[in-house]
């Protein structure tokens, strides 16, 4: 379909961010958005890669060669870096396996008992694929983990992480300070530029 753009997430979350920053980088202005929801059965990727950027690429393939439209996904997650990058691309698998994400920060910080917060950074890969596209951008946020969340604001892992230099987390600070300040945002400048 030409003029449409798939995006390939059942995030609702993580939807809402991407459309707003399709918008604030004008990219795709007056392309038509396509989700799974807008198709029966299309099925799920398997991402059976190694990296986030590995993971974006599986979905946007997958997603392209299921509507033959242009798509757009995102592969994402936290690293703790006590934990050497856990739970990395596992991130939504764990929240799965272990309850929510409460559970898999109890869990986490069950390994560092004397810890209050711990030193972690989200990461965010996004592919492009498609009408002769191929594109992987990437872009990361530092900061840390606590234990209890704060703020009711944004979604996921959210009211556990405070970025760099803030005293706040995502879920507490306005929303549009978390879009300028996400490891999403940091991805989509890539792929901005990528497409001037
Ligand atoms: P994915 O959909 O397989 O990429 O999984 C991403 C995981 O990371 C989910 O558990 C999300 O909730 C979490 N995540 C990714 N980006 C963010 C964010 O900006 N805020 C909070 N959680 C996020």
């Amino acid at each position: 379909m030409k003029n449409s753009i798939f995006l390939g997430t059942g995030n609702a979350g993580k939807l809402k961010e991407i459309l707003f920053y399709l918008e604030r980088f004008h990219i795709f202005k007056g392309f038509k958005t396509l989700t799974p929801s807008n198709f029966d059965h299309l099925g799920e990727p398997l991402e059976n890669g190694v990296t986030f950027e590995e993971n974006a690429k599986l979905k946007s393939n997958f997603f392209f060669k299921a509507t033959n439209i242009l798509s757009l996904s995102d592969d994402s997650g936290l690293m703790v870096d006590k934990l050497n990058g856990y739970p990395g691309i596992k991130t939504a698998r764990v929240v799965k396996d272990l309850g929510g994400e409460q559970k898999v920060i109890n869990y986490i910080f069950s390994k560092f008992k004397n810890d209050y917060s711990l030193e972690a950074t989200f990461h965010c890969a996004i592919a492009l694929i498609g009408d002769g596209k191929n594109l992987i951008c990437s872009g990361k946020v530092k900061g840390s983990i606590i234990p209890a969340p704060r703020g009711n604001k944004g979604f996921g892992y959210d009211p556990y992480f405070i970025p760099e230099n803030s005293s706040v987390t995502f879920a507490e600070m306005a929303i549009e300070e978390k879009l300028l300040l996400s490891h999403r945002f940091d991805a989509f400048k890539v792929l901005a530029n990528q497409m001037l």
